[in-house]
């Protein structure tokens, strides 16, 4: 199956997540705590593992649809309008009354060493109530994603409706706290494909996290690994210049989720998710730089690995 041959029906992916407003201040140093610093202009954008993911699966390709919640102010109405914008589908936002919306306060010094504070706010009302009201959304499509920033009981339930009705379940265990809770690991449990970086990685060996039987492990500039139940392998990185890895992971993610629900294998799908991941880098900030399956099969042919 071509995922690029536009006779084939787009696959179809439903994201249950988070959705967040970044407000990125660039300064000289970081504060220590107690201390004032002055910075530059804040800048706003788009972000939240969830939208993140659910923009860069429908620039892909993917026909989406996007289970979350947002607050009941500015805030929200602007991430829905900015979801509109790039066609996701939003049936499924839930406007949280008496919330506000998701907010991440990211702080960057000058060397590229940052500081994220993130505002859950209406990420954190998302329930298992809410999957189940959603159920058709979730079943629909062909493969469900998630992350780790909305509560793991809402996340296990949406994983059940899917995995019950057949559908494949991929997780980003992202982000992850080194000390990882029993809830997370029966999380792990329920999903088909776990997606992690390095850190997050070590932190699931840590807790004896029975190993999913297909596992994904990014590695930033070298690529990513990979094992396929007995199987298992790498795939080295696409060379670019790189201006900010912001995004890159999320790019990664949705690029596996939508190359395997179009029928390619575990091993093919994180090539193309480390293409995608490479061209995510290329603009800074999370969405600017998602890619177009027409970049993404165009690096693939050109295949330059680092
Ligand atoms: P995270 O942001 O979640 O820690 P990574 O930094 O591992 O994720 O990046 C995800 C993927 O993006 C990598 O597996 C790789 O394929 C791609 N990538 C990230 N940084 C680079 C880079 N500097 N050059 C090429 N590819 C990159």
């Amino acid at each position: 199956m071509n995922p690029a041959d536009p006779d084939v029906a787009p696959v179809h992916v439903a994201v249950f997540g988070s959705v967040n407003t970044d407000l990125v201040v660039d300064v000289p140093r970081l504060p220590r705590p107690g201390e004032t610093v002055l910075g530059g202009d804040v800048r706003s954008s788009p972000g939240g593992k969830g939208a993140n993911q659910a923009v860069a699966a429908r620039r892909l390709g993917a026909h989406v649809d996007l289970i979350a919640a947002v607050g009941e102010d500015d805030a929200g109405k602007e991430l829905g309008r900015q979801l509109r914008r790039e066609d996701v589908g939003v049936e499924a936002l839930i406007i949280a009354a008496g919330r506000s919306s998701g907010t991440a306060l990211i702080v960057v010094e000058a060397s590229g060493e940052n500081t994220i504070t993130v505002a859950p706010g209406a990420n954190a009302a998302l329930s298992a109530a809410d999957a189940a009201a959603h159920a058709e959304v979730v079943t629909a499509a062909d493969v469900l994603l998630l992350q780790l920033e909305v509560p793991v009981a809402a996340s296990l339930a949406a994983a059940h409706l899917a995995g019950r009705a057949g559908r494949l379940v991929v997780l980003n265990a992202a982000p992850l706290a080194a000390q990882v809770a029993p809830d997370i690991l029966r999380l792990v449990g329920a999903c088909d494909v776990v997606v992690v970086n390095e850190a997050e990685a070590s932190a699931l060996a840590a807790a004896s996290a029975e190993p999913p039987d297909r596992f994904v492990v990014t590695l930033g500039a070298l690529g990513a690994r990979w094992v396929d139940r007995g199987a298992s392998g790498g795939c080295p990185s696409f060379v670019v210049d790189p201006v900010d890895a912001v995004g890159a992971g999320d790019t990664f993610t949705a690029a596996l989720a939508v190359a395997l629900a179009a029928g390619h294998d575990l091993r093919a799908a994180v090539r193309r998710g480390c293409a995608a991941g490479a061209l995510a880098t290329l603009a800074p900030g999370a969405q600017t730089a998602m890619p177009t399956t027409a970049r993404v099969d165009e690096l693939l042919q050109q295949a330059v690995h680092a």
